[in-house]
Parts: C-alpha cells; sequence; structure tokens
C-alpha cells in the first residue's frame, strides 16, 4: 500500500481539505483542451463569468473507497459522467465527455493516493466534479468559455459512532419549479435551500422535507438525499418525479432492494398523508449513502416510522449491502467498479 498521509480519519468531518493535484479543462472556441493535472487551487476567471452572475454551473460528487486488499475503487463514476451531462443540457453549458470525466476522476485520486483513507476506517476521498461558465459576459446568455475541473478531499464516517435515525421536518418552501431545473445538479437549486434548512436545524430537526412544488402533496427530497420507504409488506418505495434529483445511491437501492434482497421496487408517488404504509424511512445520497429517518414532522405532528433512536433491520440491511459492495468486501453488479 502507498503511504498514507498523517490524519485523523475518525475524526475527519466533511470540510475541504486541500489536497496536491485536482484535475482542469479549458473550453474555449468550440472545443476542450486536452486537460491537466495542477497543483494550484485557485480558479483565475473572468468578474464578468456566467457562473458568479447567473448561477450557469453544475456539479457532481462522488467517492473513492479502499478495499481490505489495498485497491482503489470509485463507484459508478459513469453514471456522474452521463448526470453531470444531462446539467449541462438543461443550463446550455458544452458536456464533457463520459470516458474523459472517468478518467479525469481516477487521475485525481492516483495523484492523490496518500489521502485515500485506509479501509475500515469509514473515511472516504470524496471528489467533487464541477463545470462552469467563465470569460467576459454582461448579458443573460450562454459563457463564451468553461471550466471543468475534479478536486478531491477526505471526508470522515458519515456516521460516527454508528448509524442512527434522526428526525426532519416538512417546509413550506419549495426546492424547485414544477418544470424547473430540480432535476439538475446545478448550483441554481441549493443557494435557496439554505434558509429553509436553517430554520429546520433551529427547530431542532436535521433538516427539511420538501414537498412537490404543485400540489404539496407528495414527498419529493430530505434536503440534498433522496426519499425512499419500506412499506408494511416489505416493498422498497421511493418518489418519482421531474423535479427530483436522481440520485443515483437511489437506483443503486433500488437494484440491491430487487436482485439482493429480493424485495419488490416501486417508483411512484408518495403521499405525505400516508406515511403510515411505511414500516422505516430513509434518505439516500452519496455523502452518507442512507441516513435512517426516525420521523418527519408535518402540521405539527411528528409521523414515527421505525423508532426515532433504533435503526430498522430492512434499512440496515441495505446500507450493509451497499456499502460492502462500494469497498469490495461484497460483488458488484456488472460495471458498477471502476478501479483505480
Ligand atoms: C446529489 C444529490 C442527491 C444524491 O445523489 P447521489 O447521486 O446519490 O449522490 C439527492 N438530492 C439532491 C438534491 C442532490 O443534489
Amino acid at each position: 500500500m502507498e503511504k498514507i498521509v498523517d490524519i485523523e480519519w475518525s475524526k475527519l468531518g466533511f470540510s475541504y481539505i486541500k489536497t496536491d493535484y485536482r484535475y482542469i479543462s479549458y473550453w474555449k472556441d468550440g472545443k476542450w483542451d486536452e486537460g491537466t493535472l495542477t497543483q494550484d487551487n485557485r480558479l483565475h476567471i473572468s468578474e464578468a463569468s456566467t457562473a458568479l452572475h447567473y448561477g450557469q454551473q453544475c456539479f457532481e460528487g462522488l467517492k473513492a473507497y479502499r478495499t481490505k486488499d489495498g485497491k482503489v475503487h470509485l463507484f459508478r463514476p459513469d453514471r456522474n459522467a452521463a448526470r453531470m451531462q444531462d446539467s449541462c443540457r438543461r443550463i446550455m453549458m458544452p458536456e464533457f465527455p463520459i470516458e474523459r470525466f472517468v478518467d479525469a476522476c481516477k487521475q485525481v485520486v492516483k495523484a492523490n493516493e496518500a489521502y485515500v483513507p485506509p479501509y475500515g476506517s469509514g473515511a472516504t476521498l470524496y471528489l467533487r466534479p464541477f463545470l462552469i461558465g467563465v470569460g467576459d459576459n454582461l448579458g443573460v446568455r450562454p459563457a463564451p468559455e468553461f471550466i471543468f475541473s475534479v478536486f478531491c478531499s477526505p471526508v470522515g464516517p458519515y456516521f460516527k459512532g454508528g448509524m442512527k435515525p434522526v428526525n426532519f421536518s416538512v417546509s413550506d418552501y419549495d426546492r424547485a419549479a414544477p418544470y424547473g431545473t430540480g432535476a439538475a445538479k446545478v448550483g441554481g437549486n441549493y443557494a435557496g435551500s439554505l434558509m429553509p434548512h436553517e430554520a429546520a436545524v433551529k427547530g431542532g430537526f436535521a433538516d427539511c422535507i420538501y414537498l412537490d412544488p404543485a400540489t404539496h402533496k407528495k414527498v419529493e427530497e430530505v434536503g440534498a438525499a433522496n426519499f425512499f420507504g419500506i412499506t408494511k409488506d416489505n416493498k422498497f418505495v421511493t418518489p418519482k418525479s421531474p423535479s427530483i434529483l436522481p440520485s443515483i445511491t437511489k437506483y443503486s437501492l433500488m437494484q440491491v432492494a430487487k436482485d439482493y434482497l429480493g424485495m419488490e421496487v416501486e417508483e411512484r408517488d408518495v403521499f405525505i398523508d400516508a406515511l403510515d404504509e411505511f414500516a422505516e424511512a430513509g434518505a439516500c445520497g452519496t455523502a452518507a449513502v442512507i441516513t435512517p429517518i426516525g420521523g418527519i414532522k408535518y402540521k405539527d405532528k411528528l409521523h414515527v416510522f421505525y423508532s426515532e433512536t433504533e435503526v430498522g433491520p430492512v434499512t440496515r440491511k441495505l446500507y450493509e449491502t451497499l456499502c460492502g459492495i462500494q469497498v469490495g468486501d461484497i460483488t458488484a453488479p456488472e460495471g458498477w467498479i471502476a478501479e483505480v
């Protein structure tokens, strides 16, 4: 195994730690340049960049995992690459090729291998690819130039001292418009979520739940994660809506539920006044894999699922199976693991 930097992995949180190298590629005159690794963690961009004024930017998030035998795995990076292309099309930015995206992620992990936390620490190397509109421009129009970049930062285990359920409250605010940019991972969706998040935290909740913006009757997102519930007859259910961000973790869990746990899987409406149909519930995304939901507060009533203190058995099994696949302990479905 490579030399590993001296970090107390178990104490790491989710904050920026400057690593040695990042990847950067420029788009100009209709094409991407060949791209390069650089030690400079500052961007030098025009003050008139569309990314700064009109939110023309998108991002991704994925992790590198150390396996038991010291290898490094990326989990479904081609899905992040494809999703970034979808985001780019929605806000008129040039797509970065899928193979080049995956290669850039691998280059960044290799160049920073000393920062990939050891197997079993629970810590991982988080990768943050992003694509932004830059160059001199004043009017509301697509930028004349673009930057694609990937940096990484080691992050700690999401649950320190074991997985435990948390409570959420339903927000009166919307995170996206019915036919807006909710399904694109674009920065513009997130500034508006800071205030509802802060209000939820002040009320003693982990984060807020957003309902569908058209009718406010259906569950859409749990903060910046997707929702799933396990029905009393053991089905994995997750909401379907054009304003939900399509979580790669969610689609992976659907396949794990079906193929590894033999469950039925449904992607359909989840009504906020029918939470009784679920025995367990959780939020899913790259950061935590699964955050078990203890209860959801809606109109002054707290609806508790399995327990406010204990993790339900199906939620735990889903979590252990997906984590096992990510670190290479459990055989992954074809194409899910990219070895660095
Ligand atoms: C990134 C993100 C998710 C989770 O997606 P993953 O691909 O599973 O990491 C869910 N909801 C929102 C709003 C997101 O930005």
